[in-house]
């Protein structure tokens, strides 16, 4: 079934990148958008727009009822969630279902499945996907708990089944700690997410953030796009992410690839999703997968040259995988900085009015913003106002480009963290590509103390 008309329920450079990939294939947009995003570019763009209620998210991108009407009411007759927000809601894409629109994402089942970090790692052990030691499944025994650990060896960390975001997790040195942390972070976890339930796993003291972009069409199908490396984080954010990983060869990404899409395809998964690994000392450990497009989505884009916003269309519409495996060639290096409307030293929000605007151009160089001058950044929503991403034949080529568009890139009215990228860009360990997980933060903590 083809669709004609897409209501995007998301907002800012995300509702923008859905907007037009849509307009690409010819099919009409309908914005919704809170009273603070009146003047949101993708607003604009779309050819149709319906205010569904005030800032508050709770209210206007979460508010179900209203999304379900605006798409009744403009005769749209499929959805994109775009990320955060009603993505990985198995509800709210049972509802879009029974109201007869198309969901483009994954069946509600799997997005429920995933969504319980405990059942996700469940069925990724079924499917053959590697883990990190642990227990199997929750836990709430300390007793049990402490024989786990003693087996695995410490540290741990205990986990929230409900979690997200990097919350809801507690490192654990020793056997005599474990009992309070186990229940300081069920009484977190029930407070964050409303769900207790935790379980423990082995704490990996250095690892990489590697993730395998994966394209199922639900019909047993599937193939992976590679990975992306999304190691530089600060409080479990990513910051800054890139494709392929410095770090993994050819044959480790076909080999685990074919691992993953395997998984997938044995799942009757559907649309685009993420598995995410820890990846230490050449062993891939599981965490966990998002049932979605992700925000670091263009820099497999720009490796693959397959547009991900499309082929989740074409997914939906029920039409095969645009491309096989084999005719997958993963050509150059692409790098992607998030820019953040925050101060590059202490990253306190910095939300404002764009006084002064101009993007970088040029060869290979890509903004997904939704940011022009006169555009006043509202300060209810996450504070990521755009993305650059370059392309280069090598890694250093693409270093090289990025420098260069960092630097033609103004922005004014608001602080952002492009002087943060800049000064990243510059350090000759990131050059290298020799950083983990925590890196970043060891590298800011330096900074700090070099001024
Ligand atoms: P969330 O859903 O909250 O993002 P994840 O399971 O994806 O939770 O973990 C977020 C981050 O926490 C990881 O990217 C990593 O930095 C850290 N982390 C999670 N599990 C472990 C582990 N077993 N060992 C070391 N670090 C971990």
């Amino acid at each position: 079934m083809s669709i004609e008309k897409i209501l995007i329920a998301n907002r800012g450079e995300i509702a923008l990148r859905i907007h037009r990939a849509a307009h690409e294939m010819g099919i009409k947009t309908v914005a919704v958008h809170s009273t603070a995003d009146a003047d949101a570019m993708h607003v604009r763009l779309a050819d149709e727009a319906i205010c569904i209620g005030p800032p508050a998210a709770r209210d206007s991108y979460l508010n179900i009822p209203n999304i379900i009407s605006a798409a009744e009411i403009s005769g749209a007759d499929a959805i994109h969630p775009g990320y955060g927000f009603l993505s990985e809601n198995a509800q709210f894409a049972e509802i879009v279902e029974a109201h007869g629109i198309i969901f483009i994402g994954p069946k509600p089942e799997h997005i429920r499945t995933m969504g319980d970090k405990v059942e996700a790692k469940r069925s990724a052990g079924a499917l053959g996907l590697p883990l990190v030691p642990g227990s199997d499944g929750a836990i709430s025994d300390v007793a049990e708990a402490k024989k786990i650990a003693d087996a695995i060896g410490y540290p741990v960390i205990i986990k929230a089944a409900s979690g997200g975001g990097g919350r809801g997790m507690k490192i654990v040195q020793t056997p005599d700690e474990l009992e309070t942390q186990m229940q300081q972070a069920g009484t977190e976890a029930k407070a964050a997410f409303g769900d207790a339930t935790v379980y423990l796993e082995k704490y990996l003291g250095n690892p990489r953030h590697i993730e395998f972009q994966i394209f199922g069409d639900g019909k047993g199908n599937a193939i992976h796009l590679g990975e992306r490396d999304c190691s530089l984080q600060r409080r479990h954010q990513k910051v800054l992410e890139e494709a392929p990983s410095p770090v993994i060869s050819a044959a480790e990404r076909d080999r685990m690839g074919g691992i993953v899409a395997k998984a997938m395809a044995d799942m009757g998964y559907r649309g685009a999703g993420t598995i995410e690994f820890l990846y230490e000392d050449g062993g891939f450990y599981f965490i966990e997968m998002n049932t979605r497009l992700q925000v670091e989505h263009p820099v497999t884009e720009m490796i693959t040259g397959v547009d991900l916003v499309r082929e989740q269309i074409r997914i939906a519409e029920g039409r095969p995988l645009s491309v096989a495996q084999e005719d997958l060639v993963f050509s150059g290096h692409a790098i992607e900085c998030r820019i953040n409307a925050e101060d590059p030293q202490t990253f306190a929000p910095s939300p404002g009015t764009v006084t002064r605007y101009h993007v970088p151009g040029g060869m290979h160089v890509r903004v997904d913003s939704g940011l022009y001058q006169g555009y006043r950044v509202p300060p209810y929503y996450d504070s990521m106002i755009g993305k650059l991403i370059v392309y280069g034949r090598t890694r250093e080529g693409a270093i090289m480009r990025l420098k260069r568009a960092l630097e033609e890139y103004v922005i004014e009215g608001m602080k952002t963290t492009i002087p943060l990228h800049q000064a990243l860009l510059r350090d000759p360990e990131f050059q290298d590509g020799a950083y983990t997980i925590k890196w970043l933060e060891e590298w800011l903590a330096r900074d700090t103390q070099d001024q």
